[in-house]
């Protein structure tokens, strides 16, 4: 039985999943034909499954659009020659990457430049890593652990990078090693892992001394929940990663439990399986306030905006609802809200 169930807060859609998820539903609206995504929008099952119900179709590579095919690219970032043979092909290609993995990639970019090999450490095969390394494949290093990183020779000036999700107590040692191998090691100012990844690890590391075990809601293939789950156990607390409440079955738990979700997880699934647990007491446990918004992609705003303007000219705005909800007020629309409006 759960006693306690603490609630911790910041968990869930971070600001870039907020805007992934709200651009491919503006697509949706706008266009009505078939929606091609590169990669899976955010990595949640239960959101992509939304998607593919409502006439968006997942690629893993341009030749799997048609010629004229609308498309969308994923959070995770796309590597420069995938999103030209994208270009190339479709009639129109929004890239909803988050704006934090765009600086890496830029990162990548101007260190490249400089002549200097970039060590990136990274999950290999991982979307956000598949992308990053497309940068400058021939410059780039991906390394996953410390043996990695003994194994690398380099001539010259090197530089670390980092996948913005990676667990604190993956990427410390790591970065540690890298630099006691490699003097003048240079790196960006401030670390590459996102504020959503430091900021779900810290409030979950805050928390433990409360509780007897941690649900982390998230999918297998989303590396900031895996991150989590790794953290907690890092510091010899049991860690479950749970899709939804069909996974609280192979699972025992009791006592007083932390619930967060990686960064792509909707409060939905949460609340879900609070109703399933029935603790006795939910205790919200805030950590930090987030306030972080990532605008919707230019493109597609100013796609929106036009759309908008013609059909006012035709008095057919009622046919467009969201107008004045989504676009021109996109910040208090909510990710949830646009899934829950298609
Ligand atoms: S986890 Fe971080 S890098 Fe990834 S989409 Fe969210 S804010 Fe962006």
């Amino acid at each position: 039985m759960v006693d306690k169930v603490f609630l911790v807060t910041p968990r869930g859609f971070c600001a870039g999943v907020e805007m992934a998820i709200k651009a491919l539903s503006w697509m949706l609206k706008i266009y009505d034909e078939t929606i091609y995504c590169y990669h899976e929008i955010v990595h949640n099952k239960w959101i992509v499954e939304k998607f593919q119900n409502n006439n968006v179709v997942f690629v893993e590579d341009p030749s799997d659009i048609p010629y004229g095919a609308v498309v969308m690219l994923s959070a995770h970032g796309t590597s420069p020659s995938i999103e030209s043979a994208f270009n190339e092909k479709s009639s129109l290609t929004i890239n909803s990457v988050c704006p934090l993995v765009t600086k890496v990639h830029h990162e990548a970019k101007r260190y490249t430049d400089k002549g200097t090999q970039v060590i990136y450490v990274g999950h290999k095969g991982h979307d956000e890593a598949i992308g990053a390394l497309g940068v400058s494949p021939k410059n780039m290093h991906l390394v996953e652990n410390i043996d990695d990183v003994e194994k690398l020779n380099i001539d010259g000036d090197a530089a670390l990078l980092a996948q913005t999700t990676l667990a604190i107590s993956e990427w410390e040692p790591i970065m540690m090693s890298s630099k006691n191998k490699f003097e003048n090691l240079n790196m960006p100012r401030k670390s590459d892992l996102c504020y959503a990844t430091t900021n779900r690890q810290s409030a979950i590391l805050d928390v433990l001394p409360n509780v007897d075990s941690v649900l982390v809601v998230g999918s297998e293939n989303s590396s900031n929940t895996n991150a989590l789950v790794k953290m907690v156990e890092s510091k010899d607390v049991k860690a479950y990663r749970i899709e939804d409440t069909e996974d609280l079955k192979k699972i025992k738990i009791d006592g007083n439990i932390a619930l967060t979700a990686g960064a792509s997880a909707p409060d939905y699934l949460v609340f879900n399986i609070i109703k399933e647990l029935k603790p006795i007491q939910i205790v919200n446990f805030e950590h930090k306030n987030e306030d972080e918004y990532f605008p919707l992609p230019k493109e597609l705003r100013n796609n929106v905006k036009l759309i908008a303007s013609f059909l006012e000219v035709f008095n057919q705005s009622e046919n467009f609802p969201e107008k004045n909800n989504g676009i021109s007020n996109d910040k208090n629309w909510s990710a949830t809200e646009a899934l829950n409006s298609l």
